[in-house]
């Protein structure tokens, strides 16, 4: 009896390892494209089981297994994985009509989705134990071969631990059809923060030209906001982090309303105030092409929930930057401080992000500085020194 029990286990490890080992084991074999590996989605969703959705108008898919949640962008080099970003050397790929996910993002994705299995990782491609891992650890001092060989592949694909800023996007609010607030004297929102924008642009280059600055648009040309941080987005791999200024000019009913802000992301606003200005900037939305609207506020809704509690800190500590910058410089309008509200075209950032309101085009004195080339300059040098003071506290840690 107890030498048939024996057996029976002997039996049954035996099968266990046979079946480990057979041509069954489910296999997703590397792609090869322009030197970098990858993995065909429709494979892994095939081979592995986990739900995928696609928003072919934001080219964005989520990928899901019970709790876990991923979402990449076609043409970004980062994925959410479970509310933390992975980086990869190169961006998630269209390749003859098929997404291809890097070798390195599936690796994560799979080590977070599957915590239970073991990913074995080969030059051919990746299998995995089909069953779940036994509640009890194998032998001491023997560790599996298995074991070993995910082990690696975890450390040789972990992000590095702090990137350096090596880039900043600069975004000019509104732009083409969308003029933005209107002053009395036909002043334009869009005007303005296009030409506050180029300052910048000047003054970090001449100060720092190992900086790359980007532009979401240098010309007057309407750009819908969800492409805007799709852009920075894009920008981001393994080795560079970036920034994300947007620049806008404010408006009021109240005629005597005045002063400058800046913004992070946040579904709470601050006060009733910035719920307005939220309201006036994200107003566009009903401009765009008529899809985006309810895109906007499903899938936005879910992912700006999603941004990591380390990119709302960074882009807090970016804003306090820039507003003590331009409370220093600035001394003929009132700061009013660091707030935080629901903008559109700071959800979906993957890096930090803020939003400067420069001051009131309703208002007649800030109206008349906007317009003039000094005050633009002045704000311009204040936003970067902002960003400057950021930059020298973030890369020294
Ligand atoms: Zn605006």
């Amino acid at each position: 009896m107890h030498f048939k029990r024996l057996s029976a286990l002997a039996f049954a490890l035996l099968l266990g390892s046979i079946q480990a080992v057979s041509a069954d084991k489910p296999f997703i074999a590397e792609r090869t494209i322009n030197g970098m590996s990858y993995y065909p989605l429709y494979d892994i969703v095939a081979e592995t089981g986990v739900e995928h959705s696609y928003n072919p108008v934001a080219r964005r898919g989520k990928l899901y297994r019970r709790e876990h949640q991923a979402v990449y962008l076609e043409d970004c080099s980062v994925m959410i994985i479970d509310g933390k970003i992975a980086r990869a050397k190169g961006p998630v790929i269209r390749h003859d009509n098929e997404i291809m996910i890097p070798s390195s993002l599936f690796e994560e994705l799979f080590t977070a989705f599957f915590p239970d299995r073991k990913l074995v990782v080969t030059k051919n491609g990746a299998s995995w134990s089909a069953a779940e891992r036994p509640e009890t650890p194998p032998p001491s001092g023997v560790p599996g071969r298995k074991t070993d060989t995910g082990k690696k592949a975890a450390e040789h694909h972990a992000p590095a631990a702090a990137e350096k800023i090596g880039f900043i996007i600069l975004d000019a609010g509104h732009g083409g059809k969308d003029p933005g607030a209107v002053g009395k004297n036909k002043l334009y929102e869009k005007t303005v923060t296009l030409s506050v924008v180029k300052k910048i642009r000047s003054i970090i280059s001449k100060k720092n030209p190992s900086i790359k600055v980007y532009l979401t648009r240098d010309r007057d040309v309407f750009v819908e906001l969800g492409g805007r941080t799709a852009f920075a987005n894009r920008k981001l791999t393994n080795e560079t982090g970036g920034l994300f200024v947007s620049i806008h000019v404010n408006a009021s009913i109240v005629p005597k309303m005045d002063g400058f802000e800046t913004y992070f992301l946040s579904q709470t606003p601050s006060n009733e105030d910035a719920r307005n200005t939220a309201a006036l900037e994200n107003n566009v939305i009903l401009i765009e092409r008529p899809g985006n609207k309810k895109y906007y506020d499903d899938v936005y809704q879910t992912e700006a929930l999603m941004i990591t509690t380390q990119i709302q800190k960074e882009s807090s500590d970016l804003a306090e930057a820039i507003q003590d910058s331009l409370s220093k410089k600035i001394k003929t309008s009132p700061s009013r401080g660091v707030k935080t509200a629901d903008f559109q075209v700071l959800r979906g950032s993957l890096m930090p992000a803020v939003l400067v309101e420069t001051g009131y085009i309703t208002n007649e004195k800030e109206l008349k500085l906007l317009a003039t080339g000094e005050y633009q300059d002045t704000i311009a040098r204040s936003v970067a020194d902002g960003i400057f003071r950021f930059l020298s506290s973030y890369n020294s840690k």
